[in-house]
């Protein structure tokens, strides 16, 4: 049953709705792609596609308008797949199930996609609007966003003609974007022997759950806990303690997302079970003292497993807490020049017990300046090299610096005080934006990032303020109207 309908503008919703049908994780676009091509055949609209999957849809000038520059409008095709451990999902089929709450849409147990489904809704919204007059508009949908940039990364310069870009990929109703921080991965292997358990003894499954997690640029600063860091402090305390061992230590899932769950199964002497219940009970409390009321779902648990066959050997497991302990996670530094702009953070974002005795932990690093970005990854590294790890960084992709004699940032300015009465907030963002690499590859091209009030993206909590998405339309639609004549300011 259609939830959305009701809702204005009724082609944005009812495309956003559609959308939420389609299985769209990052490098798994195959679905999304189709309807889109699908999508221009049936609108009788001039379509591309590239070698890495990203498409163009063009929007022929209205008569008259010929002459107008011509726009660029950006989103990417793919979402962030996060859902309650508890909530069943197929992620390659099933459609996200959407509801309307308090004057939000939000989905069922997952991760909402209106990042950016809500900038794919406004496009097509826009190539198949018979009533706006533009000049021509070519609408770009870059593939694998989230997990690596590689549409943006492989754009050829030459796929589109604008030389201005309006990126829909931002979550602010009331702020225009006009730079963004680079980002990289920085990602260790620890190798380690299996040894066997001891058989006597008891084996606890410890849970950290309940945080908020949220987006490792945009959210880094709010001081969530990290579930990967709790449980690595309680880990080497109750080794320092009680010489516990270790059979495994999962945490965190996405590479862009601070982590809100860890398990870890211990196996103890039976003789301290109850002096390590104890000790986490305590724990428990200094914990929420610390956090306070940003993580009140906060839950440490306990149970009794059966004892596994094999733990890690000592020296690995004082070595690999020690370097998660020791990691850095979160703001290292902020901006100089631009107020309240986290200039460096880094994510420690998950580890992984895997096959063949191998430890995979996976941080991420961002950074308006280039040099802090790779100081911050050495940080990392170091870290991890002295747990005798194997460091692997991502090439990462560049930052964009703002340029406020941008013309399209005067006319969305001007534009927006005439439509709201106010003047919307000019800001750079602390999280990767496709802007930065498309910045690198075809210089000069003058871009700004707009987008309605999303909330909790990268979490089952995503979700996005109705108004605002009447205000991203009529801000969106209203500019393009405004776009002036080629070789006019
Ligand atoms: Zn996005």
């Amino acid at each position: 049953m259609s939830v959305l309908t009701q809702l204005t503008p009724g082609a944005v919703w009812s495309y956003f709705e559609e959308i939420c049908k389609i299985p769209r994780l990052s490098k798994n676009e195959g679905k999304i792609r189709q309807y889109l091509l699908e999508f221009a055949a049936n609108n009788k609209l001039e379509s591309r596609e590239d070698k890495v999957g990203n498409i163009l849809l063009i929007r022929p000038p209205s008569p008259g308008m010929e002459n107008r520059k011509c726009v660029v409008l950006q989103s990417h095709m793919d979402m962030v797949g996060e859902k309650n451990a508890d909530h069943p999902h197929d992620w390659l089929k099933d459609p996200i199930i959407t509801y309307l709450e308090d004057g939000w849409v939000t989905a069922k147990g997952t991760t909402l996609g209106a990042d950016d489904g809500i900038g794919i809704a406004a496009q097509l919204a826009i190539l198949t609007d018979t009533e706006l007059k533009t000049g021509r508009i070519e609408c770009l949908f870059t593939v694998d966003e989230e997990s690596g940039m590689t549409g943006a990364l492989n754009l050829d310069p030459g796929f589109f003609k604008g030389r201005i870009l309006i990126n829909l990929d931002s979550e602010d109703e009331g702020i225009l974007y006009i730079g963004c921080a680079g980002g990289m991965d920085t990602v260790a292997v620890i190798k380690h022997q299996a040894v066997a358990a001891d058989k006597g003894s008891d084996a606890l499954l410890i849970s950290v759950t309940g945080l908020r997690g949220g987006h490792s640029g945009d959210e880094i600063h709010k001081g969530f806990g990290n579930s990967v860091k709790i449980m690595s402090r309680i880990l080497l305390s109750l080794t320092n303690l009680y010489g516990i061992d270790l059979n495994r230590f999962d945490g965190g899932n996405l590479r862009n997302a601070i982590p809100r769950e860890a398990f870890a199964t211990i196996i103890v002497d039976n003789s301290l079970t109850e002096n390590i219940l104890k000790w986490i009970d305590g724990f428990r409390v200094t914990i929420h003292d610390e956090l306070g009321d940003l993580e009140p779902d906060l839950k440490i648990s306990v149970t009794d497993v059966s004892v596994p066959g094999t733990i890690i050997e000592r020296e690995s497991q004082v070595k690999l807490l020690n370097a998660l302990n020791c990691c850095p996670h979160g703001v290292i530094a902020w901006s100089k020049e631009v107020e309240d702009l986290v200039e460096t953070s880094t994510n420690l974002a998950s580890v992984k017990f895997l096959e063949d005795n191998t430890i995979r932990i996976v941080t991420t690093q961002r950074s308006s300046l280039e040099s802090s970005k790779h100081y911050a990854a050495a940080m990392v590294e170091s870290c991890m090299i002295l747990a005798g790890a194997e460091v692997v960084h991502s090439d990462g992709y560049p930052g964009w610096k703002p340029n406020l004699q941008s013309e399209i940032l005067k006319i969305t300015k001007n534009t927006y005080l005439q439509l709201f009465g106010k003047e919307p907030l000019v800001k750079a963002i602390h999280a990767g934006l496709e802007c930065g690499l498309i910045y690198e590859k075809v210089r000069g091209i003058d871009m700004i990032s707009i987008g309605p009030t999303i909330r909790g993206a990268h979490t089952p909590e995503e979700k996005i303020e109705i108004a605002t998405a009447q205000m991203f339309w009529d801000l969106l639609t209203e500019v393009l109207g405004n776009i002036p004549e080629t070789g006019k300011k």
